[in-house]
């Protein structure tokens, strides 16, 4: 081990199962460690740095705005966190957003925003939130209770009341279930990252979609990972032709600082008033600005380049040896391999490709801008790793 690495065992708290290697510096999707081995990123910081490391047009975005304000409190205006506000709204059709700091946060949003719009609609006994199995919405206790999986529970009792879990894809559970609760809302991942880089079926969210339609509750869409870009549409309920009432967003939106966005349609953009919510650091100007220089350049020519990127590597992996399945949509990207995801992991690392794993699979999660000629390279030795 390391110097730095014992350093960081004897003073940062066990929460992570680091791998071996200290990154030092990066220029798009290539890596360097701190001894000059180089590395193509296939997980890009969990999806968050959409268009690389040190990104050149949001490095100025980021600087420019450093240089000027880089905080100055919700009790004032200022401009990036209007301009991104309003460039999402007009990209996606949805009336106001409201900023937090991360994923988890931008649920958080959602669900008090399903509870209010339900406490004055049909009364505060209406506040159930239902969520699927294998879902992954965040850490805090709210958001954990939220998501569907047991594991993430178990020594953390009591939870914040009010979360039921359904099957995902049994559209008749999920019609027994919210007859059986006094529900507030629906929240699901379109694709299920942290569970698996499932999709879900579109005869399901349509389900969803029209079910909460139906009660008069709120269809909430999070889509902190699938979000900004990752699927090869702006957001992944776009691919399923629904119109959600909030959707929650963080990771690749701020192109590597921390940013979350909670994104509210017709029914709930008058739901929160004064005093209902708020955040110290959410629509901070410097995450804004680079945000509006990464949503800027979400064009629909851009994510065609996404989508034809995704194609190859489908086509690349899908009959490969060692390979039992791919999942997933744009450049999230899920692998069932033969051999057990940590050893392929190992082995990429080895050649010179950083992966993510997502339960059994292996999870490719690249910069959306990632180089044809690097995407060909990382997809040739995952094969090889596969193999
Ligand atoms: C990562 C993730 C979260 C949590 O985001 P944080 O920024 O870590 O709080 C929530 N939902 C989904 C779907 C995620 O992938």
């Amino acid at each position: 081990m390391s110097e730095w690495q014992t350093r960081d065992k004897a003073y940062i708290a066990g929460t992570y199962n680091r791998f071996p290697v200290e990154i030092a510096h990066g220029e798009g999707s290539v890596v360097y460690d701190t001894e000059g081995k180089r590395y193509i990123d296939m997980g890009s910081g969990i999806g968050v740095t959409c268009f690389g490391i040190s990104d050149p047009i949001w490095v100025k975005a980021v600087t420019d705005q450093l240089t000027r304000v880089q905080h100055m409190s919700n009790l004032y205006y200022t401009e990036p966190c209007i301009r991104l506000a309003e460039l999402l709204c007009q990209r996606t059709g949805f009336k106001k957003v409201f900023f937090s700091n991360s994923g988890a946060e931008s649920n958080e949003c959602a669900i008090k925003v399903a509870r209010k719009y339900a406490a004055e609609k049909k009364g505060s006994e209406y506040n159930t939130i239902v969520t699927l199995r294998n879902s992954f919405h965040g850490r805090t206790l709210t958001t954990l209770a939220a998501t569907g999986q047991d594991h993430f529970h178990k020594l953390f009792q009591p939870l914040t009341p009010g979360f039921v879990h359904t099957p995902a894809n049994d559209i008749e559970a999920l019609r027994t279930t919210v007859r059986e609760n006094k529900v507030a809302g629906i929240l699901i991942e379109c694709v299920q990252g942290e569970g698996g880089v499932n999709s879900l079926n579109e005869d399901f969210v349509k389900a969803v979609a029209a079910i909460a339609a139906e009660e008069d509750i709120l269809f909430m869409v999070d889509e902190v990972q699938t979000g900004n870009g990752r699927t090869g549409e702006l957001y992944a309920y776009m691919h399923y032709g629904v119109t959600p009432d909030v959707v929650s967003t963080a990771k690749g939106i701020g192109g590597g600082l921390p940013l979350g966005a909670t994104l509210l349609g017709e029914k709930a953009e008058n739901v929160l008033g004064f005093g209902d919510h708020g955040s110290t650091f959410g629509g901070n100007p410097v995450s804004c600005a680079g945000a509006v220089s990464i949503i800027e350049r979400l064009t629909p020519e851009f994510l065609d380049e996404v989508k034809a990127k995704s194609d190859y590597v489908f086509k690349a992996l899908k009959d490969a040896e060692g390979i039992e399945s791919v999942s997933g949509k744009g450049l999230m990207i899920g692998i069932k391999t033969v051999k057990p995801a940590a050893e392929v992991l190992k082995t990429c690392m080895a050649n010179g490709v950083l992966c993510l794993t997502a339960k059994d699979k292996v999870r490719l999660l690249p910069a959306l801008n990632i180089p044809m000629d690097v995407l060909a390279e990382a997809v040739e030795i995952i094969k090889n790793a596969c193999e």
